[in-house]
């Protein structure tokens, strides 16, 4: 890999896109941390992170849902660090309720942030990698729940298949400019997002709190929950040159739970 790469992680304040935003400054990245400006301390923290490994590192505010944030968080990437080659449209959000009792409000805010910031996000790097000349990589977040829908999670499922769907198209779409466009897949991830969804699980269903989650890490075939490490091994290899000739995809990597 060539010095001066530059890639910009969505939700790298904590969880998954931290773990994303460190894995890729060690593969030489130097990287923007974008979240919401609550997360500033957090994303500091990563920056600095970063920099002790001698990569270059900004904070971002950016509220993915808006897309004049995401242009301006891609903006200021290639313009602090000097280039623009990898996004990471990483921040998501979740939703425990069963389907007779989702809220028009509730499904509006779930697919601003998990699936308008997919598409706002492949627009803004499209566009500055046309304009730098760039045969840049597009990778997002989506999930089990994009290849098979969960109970309880049925917003989240919806807006996690729209990613797949989107990904496959953009991939189709950005071909003949050399760009790929993929999608990570994790199962069970042991993050803030999980400690929601046992949280409101156990509202539901009345188990103390843990069981779901240690039911649902019970069904992982490698027996042990997944870390954001296991899930950025993957966008590295998309953000890598090994991955060179590999578009429209979704990786599941979930310890062998889903089988397509
Ligand atoms: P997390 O809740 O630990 O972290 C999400 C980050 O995104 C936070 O830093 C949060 O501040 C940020 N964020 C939320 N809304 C935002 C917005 N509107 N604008 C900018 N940033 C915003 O979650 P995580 O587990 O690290 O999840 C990361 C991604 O991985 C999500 O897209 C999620 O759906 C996906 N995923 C997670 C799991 C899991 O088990 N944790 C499994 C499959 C997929």
């Amino acid at each position: 890999m060539t010095e001066n790469k530059v890639a910009l992680v969505t939700g790298a304040g904590q969880g998954i896109g931290r773990g994303i935003a460190l894995k890729l400054a060690g593969d030489g990245f130097d990287i923007a941390v974008a979240d919401l400006p609550f997360q500033e301390e957090k994303a500091r923290a990563v920056v600095a992170e970063i920099e002790a490994m001698g990569r270059k590192a900004i904070f971002v505010a950016a509220d993915v849902s808006k897309k004049a944030d995401i242009e301006a968080a891609v903006d200021a990437a290639a313009s602090q660090l000097g280039g623009f080659d990898v996004i990471v449209n990483n921040a998501g959000i979740a939703q425990v309720k069963p389907i007779t009792e989702i809220t028009e409000e509730e499904l509006n805010t779930i697919f601003a942030i998990n699936v308008n910031s997919v598409v706002f996000g492949i627009q803004a790097a499209a566009a500055k990698f046309t304009e730098l000349g760039v045969k840049g990589r597009i990778i997002s977040a989506a999930s089990i729940a994009s290849i098979k829908g969960f109970p309880i999670l049925g917003a989240y499922s919806a807006s996690k298949f729209a990613v797949r769907g989107i990904t496959q198209v953009a991939a189709q779409e950005l071909a003949p400019q050399g760009i790929t466009v993929n999608a990570y897949a994790p199962g069970i991830v042991g993050t803030g997002m999980w400690d929601l969804i046992d949280e409101k699980l156990s509202e539901i269903n009345g188990k103390p709190r843990g069981q779901n989650l240690k039911e649902n890490v019970d069904s992982i075939m490698l027996g042990r929950i997944e870390t954001p490490e296991d899930v950025a091994g993957v966008v590295s290899f998309f953000a890598g040159p090994n991955a060179d000739y590999v578009t429209g995809q979704v990786l599941l990597v979930d310890g062998g739970m889903l089988y397509n």
